[in-house]
């Protein structure tokens, strides 16, 4: 992609701190869905903009909210709407990136899932953002420890996911509880029905965003090949030691395929876990820890459990099995290639799926690239291994431990040099540190015998 003069930042009406931010972030230009609907939200319009995962939703969306901010008045200006907890956390967070740009901005996220009683007390400090799944948000509204009485933004982020997990009674009820002068931003993947009803029960002279659904062409690389079933599981390892992608996420289209993929996978000593639905929150966490800062290879799931999974940097996507729903598969392959990085698509088909492949060229409109498995040839040298290895301290925000020490633990008390020290987790209970593999065992060691925070701490190495 070349740089045109239409996808700066600054010709858009943004003070001059927020495009300060905006350059210290590294969003240097605009992406396509954020080129096409900051100027009209930014405008104060209604908007019902197509994106799908990974497009820059966000910052099209906080941007105008951020804009209709007033600051100083301390109560709930913006609402935003996701699906699930995973997505409101990384929504949250990256509205305080934007934030940045202003003192003082408070955004809280309310999700179903977490204890109440912590949620009322940073409701009662108050927030001027709130950002949650449509459930815990009408259960606030109801109890009356939510108001929305100053609100003038409402946000619907993947729409179209959250009327499919049934949230669509919950919304309504929001909706007839939020001030009827408002701007009101409504994002979705797809325009089934119920997404259409919404927009026009309740917003105002929508402007309709839509991006051609096909992806950049040459960013995404796709391939497909032809596998008997005896062959299906044992391919994915043939792809993997061959293309070396440091992270993949592979669907299957059903639950015992998961399973049996992850135990080949892991019998050849490739590092894969499974997300699935029956895991509690605190393993589903765990897992998404682990792939979100590199020390697992390949994540399993069937299209159900993945939904709403937001990972930047993801080098390839496996179709272990081809699914039947040619929309879906283009969902699944959109999933790589995020921002401006080349991502690949590897599809492998059985000849009784050749059907399914033939209603996935005709959607695409271009012929699928079949490969011989007789060209995956493996790398020389090591088995494919993650580049980092997580190790999860005994301890979290119950113990007041934050990320920053224990960055300071690992470099300034035990030396390691910090390059290697990778993302830093703190959840509830446990924090997880990503460190390079080189030092995994010597930091694990120096942790346990040493001090986080002045307290002994306990460490393993997942
Ligand atoms: P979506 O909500 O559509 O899935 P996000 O808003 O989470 O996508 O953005 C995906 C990633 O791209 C995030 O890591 C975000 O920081 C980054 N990003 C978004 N817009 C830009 C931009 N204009 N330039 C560079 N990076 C961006
Ligand atoms: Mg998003």
């Amino acid at each position: 992609m070349t740089e045109t003069p239409g996808d700066s930042f600054s010709q858009l009406p943004l003070a001059p701190q927020v495009l300060a931010n905006l350059q210290h972030l590294g969003y240097e230009r605009m992406t396509p869905i954020q080129a096409a609907s900051l100027p009209l939200a930014l405008a104060g319009h209604d908007i019902i903009a197509q994106a799908k995962t990974g497009s820059g939703k966000t910052a099209s969306f906080a941007l105008p909210l951020l804009a209709n901010l007033n600051v100083r008045r301390f109560a709930v200006q913006a609402l935003v709407l996701c699906p699930t907890r995973e997505l409101a956390d990384q929504v949250t967070q990256e509205i305080r990136r934007l934030a940045r740009a202003e003192e003082n901005i408070k955004a809280l996220t309310l999700c179903g899932g977490a204890t109440m009683r912590p949620q009322l007390a940073s409701l009662e400090h108050g927030a001027h953002i709130v950002v949650g799944t449509p459930g815990r948000i009408l259960d606030h509204l109801q109890r009356g420890s939510l108001q929305l009485d100053a609100l003038n933004t409402l946000v619907l982020d993947e729409a179209d996911r959250m009327l499919d997990m049934g949230f669509s009674d919950d919304i309504s009820a929001i909706l007839k509880l939020c001030p009827a002068k408002r701007q009101t931003l409504m994002f979705s993947a797809t325009y089934p029905d119920g997404v259409t009803t919404l927009a026009r029960k309740h917003m105002r002279d929508p402007k309709e965003v839509r991006l051609a659904a096909r992806h950049a062409a040459g960013k995404i690389r796709q391939r497909f090949y032809e596998v008997t079933e005896s062959q299906r599981l044992h391919a994915v390892g043939l792809l993997l030691d061959h293309f070396r992608p440091v992270s993949t996420l592979a669907f299957c289209n059903t639950k015992q395929q998961c399973r049996d993929l992850v135990a080949v996978l892991q019998a050849t000593g490739i590092v894969a876990l499974e997300l699935h639905g029956d895991l509690d929150q605190r393993d589903r966490d765990q897992v998404l820890v682990q792939f979100a800062n590199r020390s697992c290879s390949v994540l399993v799931a069937t299209d159900v459990a993945a939904r709403g999974l937001d990972i930047a940097q993801l080098e390839a996507v496996i179709n272990v099995d081809i699914t039947p729903e040619p929309e879906l598969h283009t969902h699944r392959v959109g999933r790589t290639g995020r921002a401006d990085e080349a991502g690949w698509a590897f599809s492998l088909a059985s000849l009784d799926e050749m059907g399914r492949v033939g209603r996935i060229e005709e959607m695409q409109g271009t012929p699928s690239e079949f490969h011989p498995l007789a060209e995956l040839v493996p790398a020389a040298g090591e088995p494919l291994r993650p580049p980092m290895v997580t190790l999860q301290i005994l301890g979290g925000r119950k113990e007041k431990i934050r990320a920053g020490d224990v960055l300071g633990a690992l470099t300034k008390d035990l030396g390691f040099d910090a390059a290697k020290i990778g993302k830093i987790n703190v959840n509830e209970f446990s924090t997880y540190v990503a460190v390079d593999r080189s030092i995994a065992a010597d930091a694990l060691r120096g942790l346990n015998a040493g001090r986080v925070k002045g307290k002994s701490v306990k460490v393993r190495r997942l």
